[in-house]
């Protein structure tokens, strides 16, 4: 019974026996070491399952869980000290402080694309938060959920931190039946994400959503194109473009668009060479359903660079795409691989409209050397967080709180966002015995001056 391992870990989190500094230290020293004994077999799983080179899964998977958790150990102490905090007149000479509480036995759902570091990098924050945890990777990657699976239960026991493999809409409700968990962690899709929150709902379970959907890249008149080109590439194609925060579609100033479509093919053949798919260090793509639902793409505007595919290895050279057809799904679905739609704009205000069309994207990359059009696009547009001149990399920032807003998600974590993310900051008002003013307490008849001076 799926329900009983919860429970257990719920007696054992009751012992108190995850609360001190001392006890998450030694289980973040054990995680960082069963990575490191294990990191070429993870390298291996994630290329049986994504075709991604050593290299890139080193970057963007083992090395960001590595990164995280010496990032963790250098200020979990830190983190765990009571903070003292202000205290207003009417309090004093009372003293304030916020004590940072483990929230108790956590649930954490990761989906297929970093497979390792989206299960392990939320782990971490739940560890060092001091809570108990049940991991549930992405059946879609399986050689690394069962990697995962092996390591966990090679160094914590069951009842602290434990993996349950299989199907999502089987395992959940599984974990759910006579279950609260005391904080859920999804990262996946936005379909999903609604299922989830509908269900921690039922129970009041505070939820973290890690969401998707449709990112917009901006070239302005005043970009380096050259270098956009390169940075939106690599977004785009890192990991064959299955990458949440990847740009999704392009929008460019008309006065730059052939010369930033010219940058752009010239970074591709850079980057991936002139035969893309034979290239070892050029992912596949997951899965032959995901495959498929891409190729359908590629006929809804003209090709002006790539468009190749080959269905035995399931890879997709990097394909430009203009005169996008209208209302076409490739505008509707978030992409999710490396096609790339581009649009031309003549003023911000056009380009604000196609990015209206899906509110809330979960990053937004602005490309320009001028600071009243960075500006603009900061303050139209709400999205969870991204970059000026650049792609991807706000997320590799262990100091930038990482996550949606709106369809794109619900929280933050990383770095000490985790921390917070995984405990519940407990504030609490001390106040000395030796000073009991009389106007605090009934009756209250007569004190409305004196009231008015400390509250107005
Ligand atoms: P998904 O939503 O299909 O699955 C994610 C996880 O949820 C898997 O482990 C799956 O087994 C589980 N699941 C599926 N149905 C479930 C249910 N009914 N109840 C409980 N769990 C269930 O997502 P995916 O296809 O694996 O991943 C792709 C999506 O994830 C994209 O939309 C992408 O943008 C998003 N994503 C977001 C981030 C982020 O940090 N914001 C990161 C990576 C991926």
């Amino acid at each position: 019974m799926l329900v009983q391992i919860p429970q257990a870990q719920q007696q054992y989190f009751n012992t108190g026996a995850t609360l001190s500094y001392h006890f998450r230290k030694q289980q973040l020293l054990m995680l960082q070491a069963v990575i490191r004994k294990y990191e070429s077999a993870i390298l291996e799983a994630l290329y049986t399952d994504l075709g991604k080179s050593a290299e890139e899964a080193y970057a963007s998977e083992v090395g960001f869980t590595l990164n995280e958790i010496k990032y963790t150990l250098a200020h979990l102490r830190k983190w765990m000290q009571p903070q003292s905090v202000r205290t207003n007149l009417l309090n004093l000479p009372g003293s304030s402080k916020l004590y940072y509480d483990p929230l108790g036995v956590v649930c954490i759902i990761a989906p297929w694309n970093y497979p390792f570091q989206l299960l392990i990098a939320p782990l971490i924050g739940a560890i060092a938060g001091g809570n108990c945890a049940v991991l549930k990777p992405s059946e879609l990657a399986p050689a690394t959920s069962a990697l995962v699976a092996t390591m966990i239960a090679e160094v914590f026991e069951q009842q602290y931190i434990a993996v349950v493999e299989g199907e999502g809409h089987t395992v959940l409700p599984a974990l759910l039946q006579g279950f609260r968990f005391a904080h859920i962690f999804f990262t996946g899709s936005i379909p999903v994400g609604k299922a989830i929150y509908q269900m921690a709902a039922a129970q009041l379970v505070p939820v973290t959503l890690e969401l998707g959907g449709k990112s917009p890249a901006i070239v302005t008149a005043n970009a380096n194109v050259k270098v956009a080109a390169d940075r939106i590439v690599l977004g785009k194609c890192l990991n064959a473009g299955q990458t949440c925060v990847a740009p999704d579609y392009l929008l460019v100033h008309e006065s730059v668009l052939d010369a930033t479509i010219t940058a752009l093919k010239d970074s591709i053949e850079r980057m991936y060479g002139k035969q893309p798919l034979t290239n070892t260090e050029y992912p596949k793509i997951i899965s032959e359903k995901r495959f498929q639902q891409l190729l359908q793409y590629l006929p809804q505007g003209t090709i002006v660079h790539g468009g190749g595919y080959d269905v035995a290895s399931r890879k997709i050279e990097p394909t430009l795409l203009t005169q996008i057809m209208p209302d076409s799904n490739i505008m509707q679905d978030e992409i999710f691989g490396p096609i790339l739609p581009i649009f031309s704009y003549s003023d911000h205000t056009a380009a604000l409209q196609i990015v209206q069309r899906q509110p809330n994207p979960l990053a937004l990359y602005i490309f320009t050397n001028n600071s009243s059009e960075e500006r603009f696009w900061m303050e139209q547009v709400p999205f969870g967080g991204g970059c000026v001149n650049n792609t991807l990399w706000h997320l590799a920032n262990e100091h930038l709180p990482f996550g949606g807003i709106g369809n794109s998600g619900i929280g933050t974590y990383h770095g000490k966002h985790s921390f917070y993310t995984f405990t519940h900051a407990k504030p609490i008002l001390k106040t000395p015995t030796w000073f009991n003013p009389a106007f605090k307490f009934p009756p209250f008849k007569g004190k409305m001056k004196l009231f008015k001076m400390f509250m107005k």
